[in-house]
């Protein structure tokens, strides 16, 4: 058992079984040996592989994205930039480096990453020293400039901790995690919760991620108070369904999530439904979801790989056609252009953005 298993096991002990969203909060985030301080996930020789670490034309084409939807948004001054869970920092140093050509928007520009890993902040820090415009960090979305802003989250939802309720023979019961002969398990919470009544078979699960409900509701009232956009891309579903989706990435396999805490990225799916609701909610208009492939299509990423290639030897050539199929394909569900998604949230009268038009007009 690691030390990480340890803390855990030694919380349940004095507190009994905790849920689902303390575990995956305390595995992801604990101060010193959560998976996000003491790890370096990202990349070949990580965990997991990004959209931005696959290819520099998903950030790029991104930021360019921010310059038109900026422009739609009524172009207020100084124009803002904002990142939220910006891991390495890939993302904003090809999205910053591709909009010095949109010059009324990056003239003015200011850039807030927020980051909750110190360790990622210095990361972050050290990649996007030059870059030209001022850039400050902050931990927590609460701090974000009260001022309008384009704010992008890529895998930034799925990293968030989920509850989960089981159906029991009592009823819906809180998903927990208990330590029985030396290891973590699942378990039920005694007592149900009496306001969900869903009729399902008993073992069936729900998964509702709360702290992104909260967030997505705090960030459409900044858009719809400040205005500015926000771009979510993520895996997930457009559709509430039944089941959990909790998984653990190790060296870029699945492993089981209450193995070796604290080692192995927890996510889950992300609810793009829900997440829209929380929009509507406080009065936003939602854009998508569409999907990665549909979005970066209509954004151009074809014409911006075609570019690339006519400079490029011929290794390059097939570097970047194998990042554009990897980043847009949708043959299979589990592609990355068909899994993950893309929503935007704005004010209710900006009417249309870059890469969602034809499910708009539809
Ligand atoms: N967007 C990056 C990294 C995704 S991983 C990419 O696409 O490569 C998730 C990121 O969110 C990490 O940087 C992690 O440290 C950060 N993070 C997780 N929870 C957070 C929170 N509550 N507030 C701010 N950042 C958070």
């Amino acid at each position: 058992m690691n030390l990480l298993g340890e803390e855990l096991a030694s919380i349940i002990a004095q507190e009994g079984p905790i849920s689902v969203e303390r575990y995956m909060s305390i595995c992801l985030g604990h101060p010193t040996m959560g998976y996000y301080t003491a790890h370096d996930p990202f990349g070949s020789g990580g965990d997991f592989v990004t959209s931005p670490e696959i290819s520099q034309m998903f950030g790029e084409l991104v930021g360019l994205w921010a310059a038109e939807a900026w422009t739609l948004c009524g172009g207020p001054q100084p124009s803002r930039l904002a990142e939220l869970g910006p891991g390495r920092g890939l993302l904003m140093a090809d999205a910053l480096r591709a909009l010095r050509v949109a010059k009324s928007f990056f003239s003015t520009l200011e850039v807030t990453m927020v980051e909750t890993s110190r360790k990622l902040v210095a990361e972050q820090q050290a990649r996007l020293i030059g870059v030209g415009r001022p850039v400050a960090w902050v931990d927590n979305i609460e701090k974000l400039p009260p001022a309008p802003a384009i704010v992008l989250a890529n895998e930034f939802f799925d990293a968030l901790p989920v509850r989960h309720y089981v159906k029991t023979d009592r009823g819906w019961c809180e998903r927990q995690v208990g330590f029985v002969d030396g290891r973590f398990v699942f378990g039920a919470a005694p007592d149900p919760e009496p306001y969900l009544k869903a009729d399902a078979p008993v073992g069936s699960i729900v998964e509702v991620c709360a702290m992104a409900q909260r967030m997505m509701t705090r960030l459409a009232v900044d858009v719809v108070t400040h205005g500015g956009a926000l771009l979510v891309i993520d895996y997930g579903h457009t559709e509430t369904v039944l089941g959990e989706t909790l998984q653990a990435m190790r060296h870029h396999a699945f492993v089981d999530p209450l193995e070796n805490p604290g080692e192995a990225d927890l996510t889950a799916h992300v609810d793009f439904a829900a997440l829209g609701r929380a929009a509507r909610a406080a009065g936003a208009r939602v854009h998508g979801p569409v999907t990665q492939g549909a979005f970066l299509n209509q954004i151009g990423i074809g014409r911006r790989a075609e570019a690339l290639t006519r400079k490029a030897t011929l290794a390059q050539q097939i570097e970047i056609n194998a990042s554009l199929k990897r980043l847009t394909s949708e043959a299979a569900p589990t592609d990355m252009g068909a899994l993950f998604k893309v929503m935007a949230v704005t004010r209710r009268d900006v009417e249309t953005l870059p890469g969602f038009l034809e499910l708009e007009n539809a």
